[in-house]
């Protein structure tokens, strides 16, 4: 039996994955539609291409990853996506809506926490509700009473151990629970589309995995549309539908993988043999990436050495 569904082998181009895939969701429109987006970034005179050509779907209700290297973009297309950066070229599209450069739209949790010192834990969590535009308010939350919003953040912040931590502030919290009071304020904000930037990565491995199966129930059950980065390749075959590799910089997608493990998924996936092909497979394309990438990297040796505390991607900031 073949390891890979039929649709979908790793030797296939992304091209040929994407004009093969399957439509098997209902005709609405996708809830993300990143359509062949171009950026560079200006370098004193020079440019830095970062995204090249780059297409990816999330259609409602699904759960998408996006693995790539470090340094390759994929903060970058989220800050377009959440219009903070316009692109060079392409077009961002939300139900169907051209909405390239504008924001408020998405909710989003950065790679670092960025909660406000001054507000306690519970307000940081409300503050993605507060601030979110009327027409992206959703129903549980449109009519819910400050009262009733307030109590439902409290519960959610029982339910990720941060229940006595409600009325302390920021700096108080560990790294890994700011991480969760951020995360909570992305999952209550009422826009439809979240954008996860990396959200575990400051998590010790043991809460991750905790986290991650609190995720996977969570959505399972809510099914918000989903978009996340993350640079494990198990956390990626773990929670999503669909994953999208990118390349090394400037970034375009190389794989595209729909994710064959049924739903409800839970931990005990990680055990099963496909998952752990898939895992070697997909590890195998990362490394090509950074082999790439390293030897990119050499075309920069002059400015590596005169920057040795730098490395790898971050080395042109
Ligand atoms: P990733 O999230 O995949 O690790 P990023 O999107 O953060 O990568 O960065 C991609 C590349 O773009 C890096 O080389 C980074 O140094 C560069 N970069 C990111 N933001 C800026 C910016 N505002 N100005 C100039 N270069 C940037
Ligand atoms: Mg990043």
């Amino acid at each position: 039996m073949s390891l890979y569904p039929t649709d979908l082998s790793p030797q296939n181009t992304a091209e040929e994955q994407q004009t093969g895939e399957p439509q098997k969701l209902s005709s609405a429109p996708p809830a993300l539609e990143v359509d062949g987006i171009h950026l560079a970034f200006r370098k004193k005179r020079s440019l830095l291409p970062v995204l090249q050509d780059v297409s990816l779907t999330v259609k409602p209700g699904e759960f998408v990853s996006l693995v790539g290297p470090s340094g390759s973009g994929k903060s970058t297309l989220f800050h377009i996506i959440g219009g903070l950066l316009k692109p060079q070229q392409g077009h961002i599209r939300m139900h169907g809506q051209d909405v390239t450069g504008e924001r408020g739209h998405i909710s989003y949790m950065p790679q670092q926490p960025a909660l406000f010192p001054w507000r306690t834990t519970l307000d940081n969590v409300l503050l993605g509700q507060e601030n979110a535009p009327r027409n992206h308010t959703a129903a549980h939350s449109q009519y819910a009473s400050e009262r009733e919003r307030r109590e439902e953040a409290r519960q959610w912040l029982e339910q990720v151990g941060l229940g006595p931590f409600a009325k302390a502030y920021p700096h108080t919290l560990s790294g890994g629970m700011q991480q969760r009071a951020a995360f909570l304020r992305a999952l209550l904000s009422p826009q439809e589309l979240m954008l996860l930037d990396e959200p575990f990565s400051a998590l010790d491995a043991l809460t991750r995995a905790e986290m991650q199966q609190w995720l996977l129930r969570i959505w399972e059950r809510n099914r918000r549309s989903v978009l996340f980065i993350t640079h494990s390749i198990e956390e990626a075959l773990l929670l999503s539908d669909r994953i999208y590799v990118l390349s090394a910089r400037p970034a375009s997608v190389v794989h595209v993988v729909d994710v064959p493990f049924p739903r409800p998924r839970r931990e005990e996936i990680t055990l099963d043999p496909r998952f752990n092909e898939w895992k070697r497979t997909m590890t195998d394309w990362m490394r090509q990436e950074r082999c790439r990438l390293d030897g990119g990297m050499e075309e920069h040796t002059e400015s590596a050495r005169k920057s040795p505390t730098n490395n790898g991607a971050d080395q042109y900031e």
